[in-house]
This record gives structure tokens, C-alpha cells and sequence, in this order.
């Protein structure tokens, strides 16, 4: 298990799109480890909802979603959510600028972006099967913040009433 370090705005890892995960190479004891150490990565960070591979320097089509999002209003508990070379196959055509949006390598800044209500999502899973999901919500909003990472792109580059958020007055999420 490692604690990997998160990449700032600036670095180019961030800036360029990231490779495609070959299907074979998933269950690799390397793409293994990287999945969790992106989740031990994630869970040590309290405000984190959303992790992409490029932002721990690892150019692949992977991002994990934490649990804290996805067990919220369930009962029983679920793990992270891995997708690797995941693509949006639907965007609804409601959109809305949504409250504030942050991202773990651009802190300490807030912003509202543009984003389709709902999308689905196509992608791989850790165990190297193909799975198609639909989201709603917050979780629809972290789909479309991580494959922007994926192709290279923030949010801040996009977002409108950007706000800087005191560290202390943590009550927000970052992607
Ligand atoms: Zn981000």
C-alpha cells in the first residue's frame, strides 16, 4: 500500500490525454496496484470524492469515485468505483451550471461549471469487465470532471464565478 502524491496545475501529465489501458493488462499486478493505491490515496483525503490516474502522475484511462459518494443513501456498503477507459455514451441535453466544483490538483479553488444533468457511462471495471452505468447528481457531475482529466482538460479552464475557498472552511468536495 502507498500514499501517492497528487499532481498540481501546472505539471503537463495534466495537461495531455492519457493512454488507453490495453483489456489484457488490467488484471496486471502493475494496473493492480495502482487501483489501490489510487484508493488508498483517496481515502486519506477527507474532502476527495474523485481521483483520476493523471493526477498521481500515471498517464492511463483510470479513475476511481470514493464510497463516501456512492454509499450515501444506501444500506449496504459498497468499495470505490474503478473505471478504466471509461467514455460518456449519453449526456442528457439538460444542462445546468452546477454549484461549486473543485478538483484535488487545484486547490483551493471553486467554480461553476456547465455539465449535463445525467450521462452514462461506459467503461472496464478492475476485474477487466465491460460495464455501462447511468448517474445522475453528484456522481454524474465527478464522470464528467474525471474523463475531462482524462483528455487533458480542467475545470477551472471552463468554470465561471471562481471562487478561492479559505483550507479552513472545508465543507466541499474536490474531484
Ligand atoms: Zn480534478
Amino acid at each position: 500500500m502507498s500514499i501517492l502524491s497528487i499532481v498540481e496545475k501546472g505539471n503537463p501529465v495534466l495537461d495531455n490525454p492519457s493512454d488507453f489501458v490495453p483489456i489484457e493488462e488490467i488484471m496486471s499486478s502493475s494496473v493492480q496496484k495502482l487501483i489501490n493505491d489510487m484508493k488508498d490515496t483517496l481515502d486519506g483525503i477527507s474532502d476527495g470524492v474523485g481521483l483520476a490516474a493523471p493526477q498521481v502522475n500515471i498517464p492511463l484511462q483510470i479513475f476511481i469515485v470514493s464510497k463516501r459518494v456512492l454509499n450515501k443513501n444506501i444500506s449496504a456498503p459498497v468499495d470505490d468505483l474503478v473505471c478504466i477507459n471509461p467514455k460518456i455514451i449519453k449526456f442528457s441535453k439538460t444542462k445546468k451550471w452546477l454549484d461549486g466544483e473543485g478538483c484535488l490538483s487545484v486547490r483551493w479553488y471553486y467554480g461553476k461549471v456547465l455539465r449535463s444533468t445525467n450521462v452514462t457511462l461506459e467503461y472496464y471495471d478492475e476485474k477487466g469487465q465491460k460495464q455501462t452505468r447511468g448517474a445522475g447528481g453528484l456522481l454524474a457531475h465527478i464522470f464528467q470532471h474525471e474523463c475531462d482529466h482524462l483528455i487533458g482538460e480542467l475545470f477551472i479552464d471552463k468554470a465561471k464565478d471562481i471562487e478561492y475557498i479559505e483550507p479552513e472552511e472545508i465543507n466541499k468536495n474536490y474531484i
